[in-house]
């Protein structure tokens, strides 16, 4: 892997930033600022998609012959790196980063030729149905049920924490087809087209931060045709792990990092330490962010790997897991010193100030309004996705043969 920029690497950059600069509206950016999470705003994630899908790149990751961007390694850091430092939407699109890819690798032709375009230009915005109450780390004893009724399946039950199901019109959702079979053998994958359909009830959760990212649905006899299923009956584990790399593995992690810590260091500019003098001329505090620095490198340089090998057509394996946990605990320390960096305006959420069109001002300067909710919000990262627990007795198992 090379990753010193050749004159065509400097090229593309140019135009990414050219494209940036054209597409990435005031609107978008400032939307984008005010979000600890996922956008809120659907119609704004929608023309961010739209624009990047005349363009081409709405799929930096897909392979050109399913209308991806095609990028090679190289280009994919570049285009997250300057996306990241322009203030770009973060890209939460479970349909680009894991319906597509799965249905890739597990999907019939008759599926990817009706869905995987859908994503790109915007039509369809997947949720996914995985946790419950009571499973989730333990994902296999999940409960909703599915029932034969000739070319359909009817389901019953729930699924808990459920990102952006308020956004969906689809779902991809695990569902128990067999209860007499060991856990992981009565598992199916299905894909629930018309979301949310009659039966079907999504009750908001609003997080610490205040946000409302995340629901619980409620499936009360809800008819599904048998043809949305992924994979053969019964087979849906091995679907929904193969989905699971892509979901730990396929975040653009490392690019965030770095911004965030460039971020980071120009209000420790902006801050005083108790000796009066800038934050960011303290040494212990320049230690802290150097050392934070370095991690941000590794989970980049992982991610270089993760990239190259999907390149290759591999899929990524344990390193997702690396990532994932590495990623999430660099994030949440990053957000932790943001909090130290402007120490008691942390206190007062005026939840107001980041609702989007207000005018409504910040107790603190602007740079303060959104530390707190993103340091509440990234507590979630070390358990979405799988816990760091989880992460690590996946690497114990597959890397280290413990
Ligand atoms: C903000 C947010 C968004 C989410 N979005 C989605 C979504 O869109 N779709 C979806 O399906 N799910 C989603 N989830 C659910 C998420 O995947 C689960 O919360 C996660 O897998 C943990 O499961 P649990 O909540 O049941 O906790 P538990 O599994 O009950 O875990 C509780 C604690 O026990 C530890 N633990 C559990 N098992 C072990 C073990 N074997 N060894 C060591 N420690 C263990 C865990 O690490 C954790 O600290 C989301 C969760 C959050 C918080």
């Amino acid at each position: 892997m090379d990753l010193a920029m050749k004159p065509e690497d400097v090229a593309f950059r140019d135009e990414v930033r050219a494209f940036l600069k054209e597409n990435l509206t005031e609107d978008l950016k400032a939307h984008a600022r005010l979000t600890p999470g996922i956008l809120a705003d659907q119609d704004l994630r929608v023309e961010w998609l739209k624009r990047l899908y005349k363009r081409g790149w709405a799929a930096p990751s897909w392979p050109k012959q399913y209308g991806g961007a095609g990028f090679n390694v190289m280009q994919r850091f570049i285009w997250a790196s300057e996306c990241a430092a322009a203030g770009a939407p973060a890209g939460s699109n479970m349909g680009l980063s894991m319906v597509g890819p799965t249905l890739m690798g597990h999907g019939t032709e008759e599926q990817k030729a009706h869905y995987l375009p859908r994503i790109l230009d915007g039509t369809d915005w997947w949720c996914q149905g995985y946790s419950e109450p009571g499973s989730g780390s333990d994902l296999a004893s999940l409960q909703c049920r599915a029932v034969s009724d000739g070319d359909d399946y009817i389901i019953n039950g729930t699924k808990l924490w459920t990102t952006g199901a308020h956004q969906s019109n689809k779902m991809f959702c695990l569902v128990r087809t067999d209860t007499s079979a060991k856990p992981q053998e009565g598992i199916s994958f299905i894909l629930i087209d018309d979301f949310p359909a009659k039966g079907i009830k999504i009750d908001p959760i609003i997080t610490l931060a205040g946000d409302h990212e995340v629901n619980q649905v409620f499936f009360d006899d809800v008819r599904v045709p048998k043809k949305n299923r992924v994979g053969a009956e019964n087979n849906g584990w091995t679907v929904a792990k193969y989905l699971l790399e892509f979901e730990r593995g396929g975040a653009a992690h490392g690019a965030a990092l770095k911004n965030a810590l460039n971020k980071l260091r120009t209000m420790a500019g902006m801050e005083r330490d108790g000796d009066g003098r800038k934050l960011i001329d303290d040494p212990a505090f320049r230690r802290k962010i150097d050392e934070l620095d370095v991690e941000a490198t590794s989970v980049e340089f992982t991610e270089h790997r993760i990239m190259s090998q999907l390149s290759n057509g591999q899929n990524p394996g344990a390193a997702a897991s690396i990532i994932k946990l590495k990623g999430a605990d660099t994030n949440q320390k990053i957000t932790e010193l943001g909090v130290e960096a402007i120490a008691y305006y942390a206190q007062p959420d005026v939840i107001e100030a980041r609702t989007w069109g207000s005018n409504t001002k910040p107790v603190g300067a602007d740079h303060t309004l959104m530390v707190m909710p993103k340091y509440l919000n990234t507590r979630a990262q070390t358990i979405f996705g799988g816990s760091n627990e989880v992460q690590r007795n996946i690497m114990a198992k597959a890397v280290l043969g413990l």
